[in-house]
């Protein structure tokens, strides 16, 4: 096995210059969630080139790419998403964005070319492999019902059925290090619609009029005050209105606001519970003022949990990879990630590639900024880990 995991460290080291060069063209031609179309077939060219078998999804963008070992063993799955954020990109980077109002802000770019070196490195030592492995590319993380499931139903986990999966996800803590945490990483998140319907008129006689914007700020304050007082505080949640419209100018009453928000946590009860008692509060302040309401709510993606085997299998492979004090472990997030959907269904792991180069940029810029620019030293390391997590699996 030594002899092997040299090979293959040498062979990521030759293609890494490659593989970075994907992954800057993957960055200057982004697309939005549901319309990788480009970005898919730019997948199962490479994932043909390099003689996998290759299937490309009915239900939406996604590509599988399954690699036979000759030798007889486990199937290992590894999956990576391929959709970008709608953003104006704010770096100066030679290969920045390209396509207007669209940027890879999440590092996805970085996990569709990790994935694809992890393949190529991969597909050179087959006649020594035991076991399969399956990569799965999907596309619409970003968007709720998200990709996964629409490649699930299409029986991409059936044939070969994986006994494990992995993904890993960049993150803005130094580049070098791993972040492995078992149980709850990821939290669930519930989007919710909230339209106030009040009553127009002029300014001047709010008393003939019903007020929807007194009403939703009203609701805004209340809902804050409730988290505080229906979460135990031992518990987290999170819950923000990232959208509030109404109105049409200064001196006329309107008759409609709409919020839009989310709900977050990493236990689906309590989300749920929360939405019940949002409810509350809503039906109580605009009965209260004379105003109606329509409030609709979409559970999103479960809470994604890492099997507690598979997380202590990764923090090993990782170990090996970057040492030992490398390997640190963060908070969870409440995020929502729909990898979830897979870890529902095959026992796994999504670890945390750490990609900020501290010397460039002291203070860590998040996924989702348009500063967002994962130091490329991090695509090697993932490589080299998803590799190991494929080919160790059978000896672990
Ligand atoms: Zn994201
Ligand atoms: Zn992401």
């Amino acid at each position: 096995m030594t002899g092997l995991r040299e090979k293959i460290l040498t062979e990521i080291d030759r293609l890494e210059e490659e593989v970075v060069q994907i992954r800057r063209n993957l960055h200057m031609y982004p697309e939005l969630s549901g319309m990788e179309e480009k970005t898919s077939s730019i997948v199962s060219r490479y994932l043909a080139d390099i003689g996998l078998e290759v299937r490309r999804c009915k239900n939406n963008y996604g590509v599988v790419g399954l690699l036979r070992g000759d030798k007889p063993g486990p199937t290992v799955a590894l999956r990576a998403d391929m959709d970008a954020l709608a953003l104006d990109e704010k770096t100066d980077l030679p290969f920045a964005s390209k396509v207007e109002g669209v940027m890879h802000a999440c590092g996805h770019d970085v996990h569709t070319a990790v994935l694809m070196g992890t393949a190529a490195a991969l597909s050179t030592i087959q006649d020594e492999l035991a076991g399969n492995a399956l990569f799965l590319f999907q596309p619409s993380e970003e968007f709720f019902p998200g990709g996964a499931l629409g490649m699930i139903d299409e029986g991409v986990i059936d044939d070969p059925k994986p006994d494990a999966i992995f993904s890993l996800h960049t993150s803005s803590f130094p580049v070098g290090q791993i972040s492995i945490m078992a149980g709850s990483i990821i939290g669930s998140v519930s989007t919710m619609s909230l339209r106030i319907f009040g009553k127009g008129g002029h300014f001047s006689k709010p008393n003939l009029a019903v007020d929807p914007i007194v009403a939703a700020s009203h609701v805004v304050v209340a809902l804050n005050s409730m988290m505080t007082r229906k979460v135990d505080p031992l518990d987290s949640a999170v819950l923000t209105f990232g959208l509030i419209q109404g109105g049409t100018r200064d001196n006329i009453i309107g008759d409609m606001v709409v919020l839009r928000g989310n709900i977050g946590s990493l236990d689906e009860g309590l989300c749920e519970s929360l939405m019940e008692e949002l409810e509350k509060v809503v039906k109580g302040i605009t009965e209260s003022m004379g105003a109606t309401y329509k409030l609709k709510y979409i559970h999103g993606y479960p809470t994604t949990r890492n099997d507690p085997e598979m997380a202590e299998y990764v923090k090993n492979i990782a170990a090996h990879v970057v040492g030992e004090q490398n390997i640190i472990s963060s908070t969870p997030t409440l995020g929502g990630e729909d990898f979830s959907y897979f870890l529902q269904r095959v026992p796994g792991a999504m670890f945390f590639l750490g990609t900020q180069n501290p010397e460039k940029e002291p203070v860590p810029i998040m996924n989702h900024d348009p500063r967002f620019n994962p130091d490329e030293r991090a695509i090697s390391i993932g490589m080299k880990i998803m590799a190991h997590l494929v080919m160790q699996y059978a000896a672990r």
